[in-house]
């Protein structure tokens, strides 16, 4: 079966004391909950991953980047590189956050050298897709959300596909409050399987991750992971406080 996966994106969000105080408190939370097959990740800022990474109990928390850099080393002020990552112990990289799309305006091109980058270094991915409200009211999100992936993601092999996570971000969903109901992304995320199924077939598409996000909390978190094609959460808001991240791990 596929691995159903919690992951938490602070954003640039908390201070180094905060952020080792949020780490250690949702690693003794999710030691709390015992055994589970529920993978938990969580991608603070770059600043504290050193830190951190001696924080979590990296059986029970997997740590994760929110980006990398799109070239493997040199002269790029201000970037750090996948290797960098890989070496302080981070084991995922979120590539193709709609805030990184919009905000710095990366491109298919650059997504795509960071994909591999991630994948060469062998961390996990997880490739964020997801259309904006303007594409959601024209009725294009499947177009777009197919678009987004055959441009970046779907160059690669099925065994690449192996270290990839899928996540689907309506953006109108993102830190607004205003949630996918559990039947858009259940449409959207069977849609999206079936994508993966028509490039790498069968086996790998009943294997692949497909994570939700857009202000996904304790609250309404059972009723979309309830839903088959929807294997958990990319969280924002909500993965700054350990109680409702955890909450939202339980809620499976
Ligand atoms: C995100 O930015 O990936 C996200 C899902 O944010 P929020 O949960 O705050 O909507």
């Amino acid at each position: 079966m596929r691995k159903r996966i919690v992951a938490g994106n602070w954003k640039m969000n908390t201070s180094i004391e905060d952020g080792s105080k949020l780490a250690e408190e949702v690693s003794k939370l999710v030691l709390d909950l015992g055994n589970t097959d529920i993978g938990v990740a969580i991608a603070p800022p770059f600043t504290h991953l050193a830190t951190i990474a001696n924080i979590i109990d990296s059986e029970k928390v997997c740590l994760a980047a929110q980006n990398c850099a799109s070239e493997e080393s040199g002269a790029y002020t201000g970037e750090v590189s996948a290797s960098m990552l890989k070496k302080l112990g981070v084991d995922a990289v979120i590539i193709g956050h709609s805030e990184r799309r919009s905000y710095f305006k990366e491109d298919h091109a650059t997504l795509t050298k960071k994909v591999n980058l991630v994948l060469k270094h062998n961390m996990k991915l997880i490739f964020c897709c997801g259309e904006v409200l303007d594409e959601r009211d024209q009725g294009i999100q499947n177009d777009i959300v197919k678009k987004q992936l055959e441009e970046s993601l779907f160059h690669l092999s099925a065994e690449e596909m192996d270290n990839c996570r899928i996540a689907y971000e309506p953006v109108w969903a993102i830190g607004t409050g205003r949630t996918a109901s559990p039947e858009q992304a259940q449409e959207m995320h069977a849609f999206i399987r079936s994508l993966v199924k028509t490039k790498y077939g069968d086996s790998v598409a009943e294997s692949t991750t497909i994570l939700y996000g857009g202000s996904c909390k304790p609250s309404n978190a059972s009723e979309l992971f309830s839903n088959p094609d929807v294997d958990g959460g990319l969280i924002g808001g909500a993965a700054l406080k350990a109680d409702d991240f955890v909450g939202i791990v339980k809620s499976f």
